[in-house]
């Protein structure tokens, strides 16, 4: 066994162990994120069974996907968008994406609307939540969440899954949770506030967070996608995209 598939059954084990101990009823998503790392380690993942992968960096992840594709048109993969998004590159974002889930403004939202292409199903979008409501982080304050979320309701070619988070690490384990509960509480408000206000069904399903330092608690307070990647494919070796 390579050592990618290898570290996937070890990760999915855990989140299935996680789910069991918290007592976890629904099927946890993992998302692959793979930034950094060449279509190789990608197609490794995927030919053990990997299906969703998350990239931070437009530029790499689009010429990954093409590669990915190129070397093996059979794999049907899910891509997530999880970086910071500059409006310059929006349109490449929209054209090769299946998800975006750190999207936290309107002028973005709306790109992302306008510039899907018509012959791709709607684009999944999660609003990414700055819940340690520090001044360096992206993401929205949790009380400007409902706004964009109503205002997304109205866009085309976009469909509303859910939220993410990033909340800064935590040595104490019971601390660690704190951000993870707040998330959850926001989810379902938004979550009961949605289903109130819209006509049509909403598909508000997403709650991603967690990531291979954190996840046993991200789980524990109801996180529906967990987003791992050094878990999966190693240490990162960030050359100089830092
Ligand atoms: C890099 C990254 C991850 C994965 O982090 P690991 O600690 O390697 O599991 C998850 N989510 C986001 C948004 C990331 O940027």
């Amino acid at each position: 066994m390579s050592v990618i598939s290898n570290n996937l059954q070890v990760v999915r084990e855990s989140i299935l162990v996680a789910a069991h101990t918290s007592h976890v009823m629904c099927p946890i998503k993992l998302l692959a994120v793979s930034k950094t790392f060449g279509a190789d380690a990608v197609i490794a993942a995927a030919l053990a069974g990997q299906q969703a992968f998350g990239e931070n960096y437009v530029q790499e992840a689009v010429q990954k996907i093409a590669s990915v594709r190129t070397v093996r048109p059979d794999l049907a993969l899910e891509w997530h968008f999880i970086g910071p998004i500059q409006s310059n590159k929006t349109r490449l974002i929209a054209e090769n994406f299946d998800w975006v889930q750190s999207l936290s403004s309107e002028k973005i939202a709306r790109r992302l609307a306008e510039q899907r292409p018509s012959h791709l199903p709607p684009m999944n979008v999660c609003l990414q939540i700055n819940i340690d409501g520090s001044d360096s982080k992206s993401g929205l304050a949790s009380n400007q969440a409902l706004e964009l979320a109503r205002v997304i309701a109205t866009l085309p070619n976009l469909r509303l899954r859910g939220l993410m988070a990033i909340p800064d690490a935590c040595d104490d384990e019971q601390a660690r949770r704190v951000p993870f509960r707040q998330m959850r509480q926001l989810f379902d408000q938004l979550f009961n506030q949605l289903s109130q206000e819209l006509s049509e069904p909403i598909t508000f399903d997403t709650l991603s967070m967690g990531m291979s330092g954190d996840m046993q608690a991200a789980i524990a307070e109801g996180a529906t996608m967990v987003r791992i990647g050094s878990a999966i494919f190693g240490q990162r070796d960030y050359g100089n995209k830092q």
